[in-house]
């Protein structure tokens, strides 16, 4: 039997970094939600005891430094499954980009395994599994729209943002998240961005406020290792977008936009002078 996952990714309408833990993680608070770029995830099982997981993009490892080979190996200990599963990612999302590729795709394994092997693990317990292998894991099982608390683990449900298109763009730079936490300072942020502002932003559905409150306070980290990511935010503001942010650690910045006819004009300046750009509607 072969089933298929959908593996969104996500977006990042707000992050703020509260300071470091005793445990090396930092305390951070974010607001995600979903965008309709996604991966796709085949799985069969096989009666052999293996995992075995292939992908058409040559760039991501295929063995057990995969994610999904991860989240599978963890159902398969936890839940003592003694067959096997090949899985193959058909990878859409940009690698290393900071729209939670390889944390959706190790969700999506979560949730493909327990349908495959007929196991009844509830969602909260998914999620469970999910923080085991990574901070972005439980977000990416239930999907939708939360805050994110903790090391991004503690998850409140909350209202989806008004719907629009999102213009992605990922200059051709690889970051990495640990890098840029490392070198970020909680005491030297300048601002931080309101939580209780884009909470009530989105419970209201005002578009521009969401717009408005959007914040991030990794960008400061990240633009100055990559002038060009500054770069994109500018042309994709200069180009019409109604908000603009780095997702994640970057290097990707998104644009929210409502105006469908907006969209060839920054699509196209956009191309210019960055190869991957992606026009989306938020998953709402
Ligand atoms: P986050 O926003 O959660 O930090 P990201 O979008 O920045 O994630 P990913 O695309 O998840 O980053 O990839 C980070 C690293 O994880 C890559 O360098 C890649 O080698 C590794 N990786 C492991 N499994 C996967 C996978 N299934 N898809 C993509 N990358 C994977």
């Amino acid at each position: 039997m072969k089933i298929y996952e959908k593996a969104p990714a996500k977006i990042n309408l707000l992050l703020d970094v509260l300071r470091k833990r005793a445990d090396g993680y930092h305390e951070v608070e974010m607001i995600m939600t979903m965008v309709d770029l996604s991966d796709r995830l085949e799985m069969e099982e096989l009666q052999r005891d293996t995992i075995i997981i292939s992908s058409q993009a040559g760039y991501i490892p295929l063995d057990e430094k995969n994610l999904a080979f991860q989240a599978a190996r963890l159902i398969k200990e936890r839940y003592d499954v003694r067959k096997g599963v090949y899985i193959h990612l058909d990878k859409k999302i940009p690698v290393a980009a900071g729209l939670a590729g390889g944390s959706s795709d190790a969700a999506a394994a979560l949730r493909g395994l327990n349908r495959l092997w007929k196991l009844g693990i509830p969602d909260e317990e998914l999620c469970k599994l999910g923080a085991e292998l990574g901070s972005d894991v439980p977000f990416c099982v239930t999907g939708g729209t939360a805050l994110a608390t903790g090391r991004g683990e503690i998850l409140q449900r909350i209202d989806n943002p008004p719907s629009c298109w999102v213009v992605l763009a990922k200059p051709p730079i690889n970051v990495s998240t640990a890098d840029v936490y490392g070198r970020f300072r909680a005491d030297s942020v300048p601002s931080h961005p309101s939580l209780g502002g884009m909470m009530e932003a989105i419970s209201t559905g005002s578009f521009q406020r969401v717009c408005e409150e959007m914040g991030n306070v990794l960008e400061d980290v990240t633009l100055s290792l990559y002038p060009e990511v500054a770069q994109l935010k500018e042309s994709m503001q200069r180009l019409g977008a109604d908000g603009v942010l780095m997702s994640g650690s970057g290097p990707t910045v998104f644009g929210l936009v409502t105006k469908e006819s907006k969209l060839a004009r920054i699509y196209n300046g956009l191309r210019g002078f960055c190869k991957e750009v992606y026009v989306v509607r938020m998953l709402t």
